[in-house]
């Protein structure tokens, strides 16, 4: 890569063969890691996800070829069978492969069950992390992931997974930490995750704050509290991709924003 010190390390080659499972970070395409951009340079094939910026492309040799393997214009997405299937075999037809996923790709992103599936084939592959939007998105809307006053853990977690019997007292255990919690995929679930997280003890007017659209032209961040949240997410529309963060730093976000260049 050209600009580079002549002190910085090699980039590792991108053989035949080999697929490599990359995180395209939350949505602006400068937050791309120089790993990143090296396997887009390289690969042959590039095997795409919904929320990947198609400028990235941009990047990719003029004959590559591109696959779309995410959810387009109301079409249902292929099976996630489908896709370990299509990157087992372009990887055993020679060919460099790049799975590019959104954020970064062994967060709630299948890219675990993917390399599990590589490893199973036998097909050589490599990680190459990304900015995850769970940490990236409140970061750049002014929500620090931690402080020393406000929260030694926070947990990451997906929201997809409906709340029922065997899942409540999951959630409800979540809310007793008194950590700061961070959810992924959480808005179709919202109301039943809530009511658990109060249920668990977590005062109704801790800060909840969504970040929609993290990092891209149409981002959004509504500020808001646990009893009123999903009213509010209602009220204003809101819509995936979406990261909610709960607990007391998403009240900090106040005190930066006045300075805070986005
Ligand atoms: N591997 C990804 C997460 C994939 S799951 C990562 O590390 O970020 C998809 C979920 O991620 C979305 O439903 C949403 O909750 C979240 N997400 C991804 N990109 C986002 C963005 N730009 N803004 C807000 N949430 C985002």
């Amino acid at each position: 890569m050209n600009g580079l010190p002549e002190t910085f390390p090699a980039f590792p080659e991108f053989a035949a063969g080999e697929v490599w499972l990359v995180g395209a970070g939350p949505g602006d395409p400068r937050l791309l890691t120089l790993m990143a951009v090296e396997a887009l340079r390289q690969a042959d094939d590039i095997v795409f996800d919904a929320l990947v910026d198609k400028r990235l492309l941009g990047f990719a040799k003029a004959d590559a070829a591109v696959h779309f393997a995410g959810k387009r214009g109301g079409m249902p997405s292929p099976h996630q069978a489908d896709i370990n299937e299509l990157i087992v075999a372009l990887a055993k037809a020679g060919r460099r492969v790049l799975r590019l996923k959104g954020g970064d790709p062994f967060v709630f992103g299948r890219g675990g069950e993917e390399a599990l599936a590589l490893a199973a084939a036998g097909v050589p592959f490599r990680i190459v992390p990304g900015l995850s939007s769970g940490l990236a998105g409140p970061a750049l809307a002014g929500i620090p992931a931690t402080t020393r006053d406000t929260n030694h853990a926070v947990i990451l977690a997906t929201g997809h997974r409906a709340v029922d019997a065997r899942s409540a007292r999951e959630w409800e255990q979540l809310a007793a930490t008194g950590q700061t919690i961070i959810l992924y995929m959480a808005m179709a679930n919202l109301k039943d995750i809530v009511a658990a997280f109060q249920r668990g003890g977590m005062p109704d007017a801790t800060g909840v704050t969504f970040v929609i659209s993290a990092t891209n032209a149409d981002q959004r961040v509504l500020e808001s509290t646990l009893a009123a949240c999903a009213a509010d997410a209602a009220t204003a529309g809101l819509k995936p991709p979406a990261i909610v963060v709960f607990g007391a730093v998403a009240g900090l976000r106040r005190a930066l924003l006045p300075w805070l260049r986005t």
